[in-house]
């Protein structure tokens, strides 16, 4: 009797598909991704995009749930501000498993 070569299909195994950063573009590790209301959710938004829990602080340490709600409630509006555009490309040189802890930030909000 011959036996059956096993598919190559992974399709059983529910890895979970890659989560990928709005801001930066880059894959989230799991423990790192948080949601993101584009609205705040106190000013009755619903939409939610995933970002790394670092990209996420940012976002809200540049901006207040007032500016998010009415200048920054896209993604796009958000990375054409110029501190954004500056954080993300430093961002991008950091490794994937990159945690906000080590960064050299002095202020704090
Ligand atoms: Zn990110
Ligand atoms: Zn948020």
């Amino acid at each position: 009797m011959a036996r059956k070569y096993r598919d190559d299909f992974a399709s059983q195994d529910v890895e979970s598909e890659p989560v990928v950063c709005s801001l930066c573009e880059q894959v989230i590790p799991n423990d790192q991704i948080e949601d993101h209301h584009l609205v705040p959710k106190s000013k009755g938004g619903k939409i939610k995009v995933s970002l790394h829990r670092i990209c996420h602080s940012h976002i809200h340490a540049a901006f207040t749930d007032a500016q998010l709600a009415k200048k920054f409630s896209t993604i796009s509006a958000i990375l054409n501000d110029p501190a954004i555009q500056k954080f993300v490309s430093w961002v991008k040189t950091k490794p994937p498993g990159f945690d906000d802890e080590a960064d050299e930030r002095g202020r704090r909000r």
